[in-house]
C-alpha cells in the first residue's frame, strides 16, 4: 500500500487497480493525505486562491435526480438576478480583493448569449478572471463567452459510469457532456470537471475511472465533493457519500494531476464543520466563498446543510485569512490561473 502511495507521489501515475486498492483500504489514509499535501505544496505552493461565487439563478431546465434545483422540485423559491445586480456583487467582491468571480446557475436559458456577454464583459472590465458554471451549451455559445472574456468553465462529468450517469440525469447525454469538455478545451478555456462521491450504485471501480478520466482529458481544475441526499429529490432515502472517501478521491486526484487547481468544496464542509480545512491539508488549494447577498441565497440549495456564513463578507474574508495562517497558508493576491493550464500553453 505504502508503495502505491510512493509511486503516485514520484511518478503521478497509477493503474486503475492501484487506485482501487487505495480507495478500498482504510489503512494508510493518513499517509495518502500527507503525500497529497506535500504534492500540493511542491507544485502549487502554500497560497490559497479564493473565488467569489455568485449563484445568479436557481432556475433549471434539467432534472438531475440528486439536485435540489431540478425542474420537478416544486418546493424551491426560484429566483434570477438581473445583470446590474450580478455586476454589483462582482464589483463588491473585487473591492474585497477577489481576483476571480465564479458565476454559477441552473441550466437557465433566460441567460442567452446577449445577456451573458453583458455580464461577462462587465466583470472582465473589473480586471478579475471569470469562471462560468452554467451547464451544457452549444460549441458556438462557448466560443462567444470566451470571446467576451470568460477564462474558465466548470462542468463536472459527475460520474464516468455511463449507465449510472443516464439513470441520474434523465434526458441528458454522457457523450454530449464529454463533447462540451472538448469544446471548452478547443477554445482554450481553463477546463474544470469533477465528480460526486457516494452516488447510489457508484462503485470504487468507477471512482477510479473518474480519476483516470480527469487525467486523460487533461483537466485544469477538478471539483470533488460527497453526494449529499436532498430531501426534496427522488434520492432522499439514499445513503449519501462519506467524507473520508471524498477526501481520498481528492487526494489521489492531487497525486495524479499534481499541478491542477483543486477546490476544497462546500459539500465537504456540509459533512464536516472543519471539512474545507481538512481538504486544504489533503491536496486542495482553492476555496470558493459565496459573495451573494440577500435572502435568495438560501434558495440555492443543491443539497441540504450548505453552510451560510453569519458575518459580513469582509469579516468572513479576514477570519478566513486568520484561520489559513494558522495552518501555514495564505490568501493569494493573484488570479490563480491553473498551473496545469499554463504548462500546456507554454
Ligand atoms: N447546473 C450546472 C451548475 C450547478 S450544479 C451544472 O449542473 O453543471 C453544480 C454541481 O453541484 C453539480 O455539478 C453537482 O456535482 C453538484 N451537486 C448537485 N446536487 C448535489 C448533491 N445532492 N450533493 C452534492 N453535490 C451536488
Ligand atoms: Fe440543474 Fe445542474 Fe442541478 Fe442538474 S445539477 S438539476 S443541471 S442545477
Amino acid at each position: 500500500m505504502i508503495n502505491i502511495i510512493t509511486k503516485a507521489e514520484e511518478t503521478h501515475k497509477l493503474t486503475k487497480e492501484e487506485i482501487i486498492t487505495l480507495l478500498e483500504s482504510s489503512e494508510f489514509e493518513k499517509d495518502l493525505f500527507e503525500a497529497a499535501d506535500r504534492t500540493r505544496n511542491k507544485y502549487v505552493g502554500d497560497e490559497v486562491h479564493l473565488r467569489g461565487l455568485i449563484e445568479f439563478s436557481n432556475i433549471c431546465k434539467q432534472n438531475c435526480l440528486y439536485c435540489g434545483l431540478r425542474r420537478d422540485n416544486k418546493k424551491v423559491n426560484r429566483y434570477r438576478l438581473e445583470v446590474e445586480e450580478i455586476l454589483r456583487l462582482a464589483h463588491n467582491a473585487s473591492l474585497l480583493g477577489y481576483k476571480t468571480i465564479v458565476l454559477q446557475s441552473g441550466e437557465d436559458a433566460y441567460y442567452n448569449v446577449e445577456i451573458l456577454e453583458k455580464i461577462i464583459k462587465g466583470i472582465h472590465d473589473l480586471g478579475v478572471a471569470i469562471t462560468l458554471s452554467i451547464g451544457e451549451r452549444s460549441e458556438e455559445e462557448y466560443k462567444k463567452f470566451r470571446e467576451a472574456g470568460a477564462d474558465r468553465f466548470l462542468v463536472r462529468i459527475e460520474t464516468t459510469d455511463v449507465e449510472l450517469y443516464h439513470k441520474l440525469n434523465p434526458g441528458m447525454d454522457f457523450d454530449n457532456r464529454v463533447e462540451c469538455l472538448k469544446n471548452l478545451r478547443k477554445y482554450n478555456y481553463e477546463v474544470g470537471t469533477g465528480c460526486m462521491v457516494g452516488l447510489p450504485g457508484q462503485t470504487l471501480q468507477s471512482l477510479a475511472e473518474d480519476i483516470l478520466f480527469f487525467k486523460e482529458i487533461g483537466a485544469d481544475m477538478i471539483g470533488i465533493g460527497p453526494f449529499i441526499p436532498n430531501p426534496d429529490t427522488p434520492l432522499r432515502e439514499e445513503k449519501g457519500g462519506e467524507f473520508i472517501m471524498a477526501l481520498k478521491v481528492m487526494a489521489i486526484t492531487r497525486l495524479l494531476l499534481p499541478d491542477i487547481n483543486l477546490p476544497a468544496t462546500t459539500a465537504m464542509e456540509a459533512l464536516n464543520p472543519n471539512g474545507r480545512f481538512i481538504a486544504l491539508q489533503s491536496g486542495a488549494n482553492v476555496i470558493m466563498p459565496n459573495v451573494s447577498e440577500g435572502e435568495y441565497r438560501e434558495f440555492y440549495q443543491l443539497y441540504p446543510g450548505k453552510p451560510i456564513p453569519t458575518v459580513a463578507a469582509d469579516t468572513y474574508r479576514q477570519n478566513l485569512a486568520n484561520r489559513l495562517s494558522g495552518i501555514g497558508r495564505y490568501i493569494s493576491d493573484e488570479a490563480g490561473t491553473s498551473k496545469a493550464h499554463i504548462r500546456k500553453n507554454a
